[in-house]
């Protein structure tokens, strides 16, 4: 199967480096095709402007979404953003790769989702009208391919916990997952995190590539993330509030998760 890792660190040797190499290789290793995309040995660019189109609309002010469409629609995209949604077509899993840094994404890694994620590619896509809101949400251009999370964070486990201070990490990610991940259609494996990075010897080490390794040898059987998709009869139209007597009484994030209308 096709791979494609998007590394965002900015120091070859550090933690996410050493398992960027540990998981290409035993990605390889298992007979997988691995492409990645080290943003910042890219020198990737991260600002959304108007240098994103070759050609801008004529005697238009830019805007972000209509000249995105305009460029992915005519052909006109910068060709780094080309270049990253081939490989996006090209792969059967998604791996992006970073460390929590405020309590989120690194900028760059941000820059290349606003980017690559174009008007047309990843949203804006399929019908629009009174009766569906186009194809997202488990739908899109990239439905079939299977997306994972690989992060680090300085915090320990608990404090990520149900009732850990920095809030529980699945609804940290669920912006995310449901938002970065399912929206253009990848089915969502739960994530591999590392906690607690301010505490590992080469014993640990060891340990935390032992289950990396088991996760990616997993990548295709692991069962996704059940999210709600959009358009099968879960969600009012045109509000998309989930019905009322699906999940009844609660609201939040996981409300969004479940197979069957009691869950
Ligand atoms: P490194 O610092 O490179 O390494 C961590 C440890 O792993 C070191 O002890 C190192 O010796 C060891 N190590 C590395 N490679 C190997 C190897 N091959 N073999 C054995 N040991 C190895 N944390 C949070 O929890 N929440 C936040 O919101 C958050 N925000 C942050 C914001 C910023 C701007 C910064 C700089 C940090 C933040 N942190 C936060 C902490 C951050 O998540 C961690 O510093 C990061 O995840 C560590 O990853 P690293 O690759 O940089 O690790």
């Amino acid at each position: 199967m096709n791979i494609l890792l998007v590394h965002a660190h900015p120091e070859p040797r550090s933690l996410n480096g050493s398992l960027k190499d540990y998981a290409i290789k035993r990605l390889q290793t298992a007979g997988h095709s691995v492409q990645v995309s080290d943003l910042y040995a890219m020198n990737w660019k991260a600002q959304l402007d108007a240098d994103d189109s070759i050609e801008a609309r004529s005697g238009e002010r830019f805007d972000p979404a209509l000249d995105s469409r305009h460029a992915y629609e005519n052909g006109l995209q910068s060709l780094d953003i080309v270049h990253e949604q081939e490989k996006l077509l090209w792969a059967d899993a998604v791996i992006l790769q970073f460390p929590l840094w405020w309590f989120s994404m690194p900028a760059i890694l941000k820059g290349w989702v606003e980017r690559v994620y174009a008007y047309g590619f990843a949203y804006g896509v399929g019908e629009h009208s009174d009766a569906r809101w186009g194809d997202r949400y488990g739908e899109g251009t990239l439905a079939g391919k299977r997306a994972m999370l690989m992060v680090t964070a300085g915090g320990w486990e608990s404090h990520y916990g149900p009732r850990g201070i920095n809030g529980p990490i699945d609804e940290l990610l669920f912006p995310i997952h449901h938002g970065i991940f399912y929206y253009p259609g990848f089915d969502v494996l739960p994530p591999f995190v590392v906690y607690r990075t301010g505490k590992i010897d080469e014993a640990r080490y060891d340990a935390i590539c032992e289950q990396l390794g088991a996760r990616l040898d997993a990548l295709f059987s692991t069962a996704p993330i059940p999210f709600r998709p959009q358009n099968a009869g879960a969600y009012e139209i045109p509000a998309l509030t989930l019905r009322e007597d699906i999940a009844p009484g609660r609201t939040g994030f996981a409300v969004h998760v479940g197979t069957t209308d009691q869950d």
